[in-house]
């Protein structure tokens, strides 16, 4: 597979892909390393994650060059991700010495429980965020005592390969922690089917996790599903409007759109939908886009050629408002306002690219409303100075992770993931481990 630079389409590296074969003998190593990392003594193991996260610190310029390199991201947004995987990586080096069974009382003896680790974990990673996504899934797994293969997307797979030298730098012994570069419906598709995988942890599209959630439950195989969102902004009146404006647009053209969590339908009450138009469109002409290697810059190409036209394929007409970006080599994609309709494609389906859709609602009633009507319930974000507003709309809308006045919707120490089509299961947060370990109940008689 030829690794393509997105920002300049030059080759940076030439990666195999593994067959079926490959991804057979990395399942018998990581089984085979299973038998002994499971047993290693709780404190061992958080030395060893612990000493994980130290490495990557230490090469986190590194592993910030490499993502702009190999994904295009803005070198601050690159810097921002790799201290990010450290901190999972340190955060759950706390794991495993309070991975805490109970002690339930029972007449005629004791009744404990354990918390057992899966064994081979499966970890499909997707190209938006390769590195910090892959992180989500391989810290908690191994905590618990899993051994762990990931597989990153065949366009990014530059930085989980590096993270895996760091691992065997840091000691984790060979076989606890495989990067296995390969095509979906090959490498991807064996780990899923392979029946010594406990458990996959699939990030990516709503179609490819309705695949792997039917082949899954063949096999009953535990799973964590994180995919699509189609997030909303809501923009109620009594809001500080400048603030809300200012950030709307980082809301969706971080990353370059290529954010499940990107608000990209926003919804503003109509008494100020054309004051608030008008604020926005102003700080989307503010986003400077270019040169990922520049501190400067807040937005960067997209991925891939194929994936731009893909976002084309969303242009319907005039755009409201389209922005500047490099024009030659790239996959450059400007930022893009569009007042839609909300029937529109472009309004109702996952574009991942950097363009947002305003639409003008009545009431809360109808806030909440078009909200929910979509299959996905990932993020969001609502703009009242109403504190009772705020919550009722809060508890209202359909979603993981919503937050008001603000759009953070990622903290590796609170808990992440979908409502409806947007996925299953929990990633991050206190209680991460929980979707790598069974419970095993105990009872000891005293007879
Ligand atoms: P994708 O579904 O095409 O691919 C994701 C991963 O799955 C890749 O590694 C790919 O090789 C692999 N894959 C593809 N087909 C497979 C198969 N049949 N069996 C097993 N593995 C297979 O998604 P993408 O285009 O890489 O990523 C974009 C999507 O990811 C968007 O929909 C986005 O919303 C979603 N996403 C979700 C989250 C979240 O946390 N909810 C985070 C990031 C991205």
């Amino acid at each position: 597979m030829k690794i393509i630079n997105p920002a300049t389409e030059d080759v940076v590296a030439d990666v195999e892909l593994a067959d079926a074969a490959e991804v057979d003998r990395a399942v018998e190593r990581a089984r085979r390393a299973y038998a002994t990392w499971r047993d290693v003594a709780p404190g061992d193991r958080a030395r060893l994650l612990r000493r994980l996260a130290a490495l990557v610190g230490e090469h986190a310029e590194e592993l910030a060059l490499l993502e702009v390199t190999n994904s295009g991201h803005p070198i601050g947004n690159a810097r921002w991700e790799s201290g990010s995987v450290r901190d999972v990586f340190d955060f759950y080096a706390g794991a495993p010495e309070r991975n805490h069974g109970k002690q339930i009382p029972v007449p005629g003896g004791i009744d404990v429980t354990f918390q057992e680790p899966l064994g081979v974990v499966g970890v499909i990673v997707p190209w938006n965020f390769p590195l910090l996504i892959a992180s989500w899934g391989v810290a908690p797994a191994l905590a618990a005592g899993n051994t762990v293969i990931v597989k990153p997307a065949e366009w990014t797979p530059l930085t989980a390969l590096r993270l895996a030298e760091l691992a065997l730098a840091a000691g984790l012994p060979e076989g606890v922690l495989q990067v296995l570069p390969g095509a979906g419906e090959v490498a991807g598709a064996r780990l899923v089917e392979h029946p010594d995988v406990a458990k996959i942890v699939f990030t990516g599209s709503t179609e490819v996790g309705k695949e792997i959630a039917a082949k899954a439950a063949a096999q009953v195989k535990r799973i964590t599903l994180e995919l699509g969102g189609k997030s909303a902004n809501i923009v109620f009146n009594d809001a500080d409007l400048d603030k809300a404006a200012r950030t709307a647009p980082y809301a969706v053209f971080d990353n370059s759109g290529q954010d499940c969590c990107a608000r990209s339908r926003v919804l503003v009450q109509a008494d100020v939908y054309d004051e608030f138009l008008e604020r926005l469109t102003e700080a989307a002409r503010g986003v400077k886009v270019g040169d990922p290697l520049s501190t400067e810059t807040e937005m960067g190409p997209l991925v891939s050629a194929e994936h731009r036209e893909r976002v084309r394929s969303f242009m319907d007409g005039t755009p409201y408002f389209q922005g500047d970006c490099p024009q030659g080599k790239g996959f450059w994609f400007p930022p893009t306002i569009l007042t839609s309709q909300l029937s529109d494609r472009a309004f109702t389906e996952e574009i991942f690219g950097p363009v947002m859709s305003v639409v003008p609602f009545k009431d809360e009633a109808e806030a909440v409303q078009i909200a929910n009507d979509t299959v996905y319930g990932l993020s969001g974000s609502i703009w009242t100075r109403d504190v009772g507003r705020a919550l009722r709309v809060a508890r209202a809308v359909e979603s993981g992770a919503l937050s008001v006045n603000s759009h953070s919707s990622v903290r590796y120490w609170t808990p992440f993931g979908g409502f409806k089509q947007s996925g299953l299961g929990r990633e991050l947060g206190p209680d991460a481990l929980s979707a790598f370990t069974e419970t095993k109940n105990v009872f000891i008689s005293w007879e």
